[in-house]
């Protein structure tokens, strides 16, 4: 990673100083037989940090949102560790890190980051994380069970900022176009053309490409005036982008 991709910190000298204390962000345990995550999300933050999350908003998105609230009960217990976790249909929920990485690298565009496309919205975790940061999220997802949790889990949160397709999401959303940031949580083979087409000038596609069983790349495409420009990063695993809608 190199200091562009953070061109709108440039005055930040402290991202700890922008994290709201645990106690005020975080509610109690309901009582004594609830468990009680804290430590285990604040761990989780101090590691993102060493690895490289430094964005305030996210540290404090992810500091805050109950990330044990998008899983089954019986993977709690492991939905703060360092990795990604099943939600069903064969689909995973990325782990703690990608999804900040994702979320830092679609931050880090030199327009401000207002209105962002996901493709897949699964568990509903990273809509939160950006919905949190303050962006109006628009959220896609081909298999329709999947939207109606989430829906409910954002709710519960007071997460408002969130609108809500069930659709094939290689179409996008053109109506709603364009974007200043969109982020795909599934691996095509190659970049979706029709998603590309749907960014906003200075806008990021933060996309994971390559064929399943191959290395995948996390890819940035960034619009410019007359073309785009791409870039890739970390090598990573996701569950591939299909085609279709499914109930
Ligand atoms: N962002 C999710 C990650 C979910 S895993 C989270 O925070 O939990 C990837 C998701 O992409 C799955 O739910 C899968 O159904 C969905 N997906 C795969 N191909 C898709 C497509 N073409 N359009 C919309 N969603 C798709």
């Amino acid at each position: 990673m190199n200091a562009s991709d953070f061109p709108r910190l440039k005055n930040i000298t402290s991202a700890k100083a922008a994290i709201p204390p645990t106690s005020e962000a975080v509610p109690a345990p309901r009582d004594k037989h609830t468990p009680d995550y804290t430590w285990a999300r604040v761990a989780m933050v101090e590691r993102l940090r060493e690895q490289g999350i430094i964005h305030p908003k996210i540290l404090a998105a992810m500091n805050t949102l109950a990330r044990e609230q998008f899983v089954d009960e019986a993977l709690r217990m492991r939905v703060y560790d360092d990795c990604s976790l099943p939600i069903g249909q064969g689909q995973t929920l990325s782990q703690p890190y990608i999804v900040g990485r994702m979320t830092q690298l679609l931050l880090s565009a030199a327009i401000p980051v207002k209105r962002v496309l996901e493709i897949g919205t699964g568990s509903g975790y990273q809509a939160a994380v950006l919905a949190h940061c303050g962006c109006m999220v628009f959220t896609i997802e081909r298999i329709e069970a999947f939207l109606a949790v989430a829906k409910a889990r954002h709710r519960a949160l007071g997460l408002l900022n969130i609108r809500y397709l069930h659709r094939d999401g290689f179409k996008g959303w053109p109506s709603q176009a364009p974007f200043d940031g969109i982020i795909v949580t599934a691996a095509p083979a190659i970049v979706p053309a029709e998603l590309k087409a749907q960014l906003a000038i200075g806008g990021r596609l933060i996309v994971p490409v390559g064929e399943q069983g191959e290395t995948q790349r996390l890819t940035v495409i960034t619009r410019t005036e007359n073309s785009f420009h791409s870039q890739q990063f970390d090598a990573v695993s996701f569950v591939p982008m299909l085609p279709g809608e499914q109930s």
